[in-house]
């Protein structure tokens, strides 16, 4: 690989400690670009608070370990470095049989000192730090990661910081940490350094993944883009800011090979493509895909991962994450081999020799030694069970270009599941149609995000929702509906999840949150269900919006009780003037005020609302279980599934 000669420079790549589904393709694309210039890549996922502490301690305990070299426990030295107590001071040198206390403890005060007063730069300093952000909503989060990331660069200026929310927040960002974020993509040429390389275009660096414990739901899978940014400019959407030019075909092929010498074949494709039916190109990245492997009924035989792993190892790709994915590989092949007799004793012994058991014993060297020992039977008893491949368009595509032409071609590949976007009722034609057509190809398995709280109204997620109901029934195919409340882009309001849409409110947001909690945010085909949970038709749908949360979640106990009748009666006696009067305390969604102008019955009917789910004990309602176990099995048996959720949805227990 071609090397710029300068100075190999210490690179720390970060993405802050949300939880997400999808791995982090820019700092991917920054790791190979670093690499290439021979530069020293580290990628961490998590708080970063935690990561500077690690590094503390790992620092304080060589310096413990050279003053008496007995076995000191580092996470006592962490939990000191972070806490400063004397207590655990003592829990830490009080067992030991040191005759050093006052060298030790002196250490160890240095490093709690250096963390206290945020002074590490001096001991853990990387000559650049980047930082990918990602939704505008996790800005506490992200400031925090910046603030952190501030205490160990070389300078200021090396900190990078890009991503989505850097691009719609970055004046607010710059305000906040006075870290100018770089905007878009890093599609130009001297984008971070004098040199011609576009970034953007570059493969990505898989094994920066296995570097981190995190797992990301995707398994194995090429992420890529065929196209970018989008030929349109929807309000509500970010992609015209993020990417605003439309670029209909981007060179995909060399990348996809290059990262199959390096990485090994991957099972999936998933494109994420803003408006890939934009493109003129589409036949020719139809075309590009089934060249790829990627052609109705492909199956996926897993290469062998541990051959990949060493052979990465041996050239000194990155020796952290091929230790971590050896070690991965190896004690799920352990576990594996434990009923097959005089085999499993073998790997057992092998393991034991070359102490592989723990990954704190795992060394590069003793992986290469015991791979020699190992690879025969790892060829002859790895799974190698064919699997299904599957081509995933997952920011969805746009059902107003869909046509005869472009759905034959989509259906030549195994594209699994078909995302239509019906981000509002006003495509509603063009929508259906689209479905239709997709069914007419035989693409049976269809998906959807359907925006909310934007300028629509409620009425308006019912009637999206019901017609995906109905053209599964007619159509026979399955259509998954995934609502996702819209946040503004930019300003205040893009900060948290607040924001309420002018025809929503309080109440509405948190029903719809709370009847699609149990399904983790799906609607699933399939009538009875849907009518049980949002309705039969629109005026039950409309109470059900102002029905008491604990009885949209528990419905059956509460119907079992008779509350939900009472409340009803209650609901729809009251006379016009009554009514209003209730909803506006409803929709406000905020009943522990005393009432201004009590009214007997708007005063009764209101109790219903102070009935919360502390007062319900989960487990009492046993169809609310049910529900929730088969599709919590659904969704992980579903990789597609899994990723197309939001942290938004699962992140509430029942609301
Ligand atoms: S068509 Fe889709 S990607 Fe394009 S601007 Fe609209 S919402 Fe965004």
């Amino acid at each position: 690989m071609k090397k710029f000669g300068h100075k190999s420079r210490q690179i720390l790549l970060i993405e802050p400690r949300y939880k997400n589904k999808y791995p982090p393709i820019g700092l991917m694309k920054i790791a190979t670009y670093h690499k290439m210039l021979g530069d020293q890549v580290i990628f961490y996922k998590g708080d970063v608070k935690t990561f500077i502490i690690d590094k503390l301690t790992q620092l304080c305990y060589t310096e413990m370990k050279a003053i008496d070299n007995i076995h000191w426990d580092k996470k006592t030295i962490a939990r000191f470095i972070r806490v400063r107590h004397k207590k655990v001071l003592l829990e830490l040198l009080s067992p030991s049989d040191t005759q050093h206390h006052e060298n030790l403890t002196s250490v160890l005060r240095k490093y709690a000192k250096i963390s206290k007063d945020k002074t590490c730069n001096q001991y853990i300093c990387y000559d650049r730090v980047y930082i990918t952000t990602l939704f505008t909503f996790y800005w506490n989060i992200t400031i925090e990661a910046i603030e952190q990331a501030k205490l160990i660069v070389s300078n200021i200026n090396n900190l990078k910081v890009g991503g989505i929310l850097a691009s719609l927040l970055a004046k607010e960002v710059e305000k906040e940490t006075k870290i100018k974020p770089m905007q878009g993509l890093l599609d130009q040429t001297k984008a971070l350094d004098n040199n011609s390389i576009i970034i953007d275009d570059l493969p990505l660096d898989y094994s920066i993944l296995d570097e981190v414990d995190y797992e990301y739901p995707t398994g194995s899978a090429y992420f890529t883009f065929m196209t970018k940014g989008c030929t349109r400019k929807c309000k509500f959407c970010s992609v015209p800011k993020l990417e605003p030019t439309y670029k209909p075909k981007i060179p995909t092929k060399d990348k996809f090979e290059e990262t199959k010498e390096k990485f090994g074949e991957q099972q999936h494709l998933l494109l994420m493509d803003n408006n890939v039916l934009g493109s003129p190109n589409f036949p020719e990245i139809i075309q590009e895909i089934k060249e790829m492997g990627f052609v109705k009924g492909a199956k996926f035989v897993e290469p062998n991962q541990l051959d990949i792993a060493i052979k990465n190892l041996k050239k000194g790709i990155n020796d952290v994450a091929y230790i971590n994915r050896c070690f991965s590989i190896l004690s799920k092949f352990r576990h594996r081999c434990k009923n097959k007799k005089d085999i499993g004793v073998k790997v057992e012994k092998i393991i034991i020799q070359y102490k592989l058991s723990k990954k704190e014993t795992v060394k590069k060297e003793s992986l290469i030694f015991a791979y020699n020992d190992l690879k025969d039977i790892y060829e002859k008893y790895r799974n190698k069970i064919p699997k299904k491949r599957y081509v995933d368009f997952n920011q969805g595509l746009d059902a107003r270009y869909i046509n005869e032409e472009n759905i034959k071609l989509l259906s030549e590949i195994p594209i699994y599941p078909l995302r239509i976007a019906f981000d509002y009722i006003g495509i509603k034609r063009q929508y259906e149609e689209a479905v239709r057509l997709s069914a007419k190809y035989n693409i049976t398995r269809l998906s959807n995000y359907l925006l909310f709280n934007f300028k629509d109204k409620p009425i308006d997620l019912f009637r999206r929702m019901e017609l995906n109901i109905d053209l599964s029934e007619e159509l026979n195919i399955h259509i998954y509906s995934f609502p996702m409340k819209y946040i503004p882009l930019f300003g205040e309001e893009a900060k948290h999840r607040n924001y309420i849409g002018q025809h929503w409110n309080k109440k509405f947001i948190r029903a719809i949150q709370a009847i699609s909690n149990v399904t983790r945010g799906i609607v699933p085909p399939g009538r009875s269900f849907f009518e049980l949970a949002y309705g039969k038709n629109e005026t039950e749908f409309m109470e059900l919006l102002y029905m008491p949360e604990s009885y949209l979640i528990y419905r059956s106990v509460f119907t079992k009780l008779g509350y939900i009748d009472k409340w009803r009666k209650l609901f729809i006696s009251l006379n016009e003037k009554e009514l209003s009067f209730a909803k506006d305390i409803i929709e406000s969604n905020i009943f522990d005020n005393p009432l201004i102008q009590p009214n007997a019955k708007v005063v009764q009917l209101l109790q219903h609302y102070k009935i919360t789910r502390k007062d319900i004990k989960e487990n009492t309602d046993k169809e609310y279980k049910k529900v929730k176990q088969k599709f919590d099995r659904m969704i992980n048996n579903d990789q597609f599934m899994d990723a197309t959720l939001t942290y938004d949805s699962e992140r509430r227990k029942a609301v």
